[in-house]
């Protein structure tokens, strides 16, 4: 009984769209009259001027993310020239490593059990096939590798979870940036997974605090910022983003960009998805994102967190590639190369080729941190030592 009424609530309980909020866009627009300029300007003229901060208020960042859109996309992109090479983008591929048969009730993912999706669970990929795909990427120009594994969390996998930490001390010693997406983890695994080499760990936030019961209810938003609070003590970049599209407000995006701006240090990377509606989700039905709406987010999200790696990510497919050269100006300097997202299409390799040719963009080489380097090539000399003993 207790499980049907659960279930009942939970049905009731999504998707449910949120209206836009005409008061969070009043309110913008009054801040923009009294100051005289719009909030995007204001902003990222006091980020060029002091740099990161992470105290913004909701409404501040709210204001922005309201400003005229073309205005928003200017200022987005001075301080984009500002914090960062401009020409350079990040090359990222993301390997589905272990797909399908997850426990956990994500709504817009086809790789939940609990939605019949046509997606097959599978086994984790031997190291053999997870390696060459890594050299195969690395060929294509990507700099960093990311592992994804469709799991609630690494607890209790105690054989897999090694495996991907040689799988992690492998790559890293091809010279490429790694990053994992295993669901949650524990602090000692963040450890672990730090000293196989890890560059960043990537946990999606997904949505704003209010709006992410709708979205999933097997996990907690507070688990989530627990599991980026251990890979941030842990010394990993934290890559931290979320998803639009899943039928939230305005104000849950602004909500969003909210908690990862106020985080202790900003993510390093922050990935902007348009949700990628998949046959058999409960948001199979949702209507396509926008590129306005990819601008807005991609230009607020410089302006307040002027350092971070802006990620255009699930979802680019979609767009053309003047849509795309938008977003690059608004900021975005990352995109995910190959040609799925973990089980959703992806920009082929020779399109992506042709854009950077077009766009006049560079690709941007790893950012393998010295002391990083020295201790990762230390522990690496030491198990040559204790391997040969
Ligand atoms: S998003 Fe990740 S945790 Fe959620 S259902 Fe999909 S694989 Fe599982």
């Amino acid at each position: 009984m207790v499980m049907v009424v659960m279930m009942m609530l939970k049905s009731n309980a999504r998707p449910r769209s949120r209206p836009s909020s005409i008061l969070s866009a009043a309110a913008a627009a009054a801040y923009c009259t009294t100051a005289g300029s719009s909030a995007a300007a204001a902003e990222a003229d006091r980020t060029i001027r002091d740099g990161p901060r992470n105290n913004w208020t909701r409404e501040q960042i709210n204001s922005v993310y309201h400003s005229p859109i073309l205005d928003l996309l200017f200022h987005g992109a001075q301080v984009h020239r500002h914090a960062h090479n401009f020409r350079e983008v990040q090359q990222c591929t993301l390997l589905s490593i272990k797909t399908g048969g997850c426990s956990e009730d994500c709504s817009y993912c086809p790789q939940s059990s609990r939605y019949n999706t046509g997606v097959k669970p599978q086994k984790l990929m031997t190291k053999d096939a997870v390696i060459q795909a890594a050299q195969k990427a690395k060929e294509a120009g990507s700099t960093r590798f990311c592992m994804g594994a469709a799991w609630r969390e690494t607890v209790g996998r105690k054989t897999n979870f090694n495996q991907i930490l040689d799988y992690v001390k492998e790559i890293r010693g091809m010279g490429m940036e790694v990053c994992c997406t295993l669901g949650m983890i524990e602090k000692q695994q963040a450890l672990e997974l730090k000293k196989a080499g890890l560059t960043a760990y990537n946990h999606n936030l997904d949505t704003s605090r209010e709006y992410y019961p709708n979205i999933i209810t097997t996990r907690s938003y507070d688990e989530r910022l627990e599991t980026l609070q251990f890979v941030r003590d842990a010394g990993i970049n934290v890559c931290s983003g979320g998803i639009i599209g899943l039928g939230e407000a305005e104000e849950d995006r602004v909500g969003l960009l909210h908690t990862l701006a106020t985080l202790p240090t900003h993510p390093e990377s922050v990935p902007i998805n348009a949700l990628v509606a998949v046959k058999g989700t409960p948001l199979q039905d949702q209507k396509p994102v926008e590129i306005w709406e990819m601008i807005r987010m991609i230009g607020t999200a410089r302006i307040v967190m002027p350092k971070a790696m802006v990620r255009l990510s699930a979802g680019r497919v979609k767009f053309s590639m003047a849509e795309q050269a938008l977003c690059f100006l608004a900021g975005a300097n990352s995109i995910f190369t190959g040609d799925k997202l973990l089980t959703t299409p992806n920009n082929d390799f020779d399109t992506d080729q042709l854009m950077f040719k077009m766009l006049g963009l560079t690709p941007k080489p790893p950012s393998l941190s010295d002391e990083a380097e020295i201790n990762f090539a230390e522990e690496t000399h030491q198990e040559a030592i204790s391997s040969s003993g």
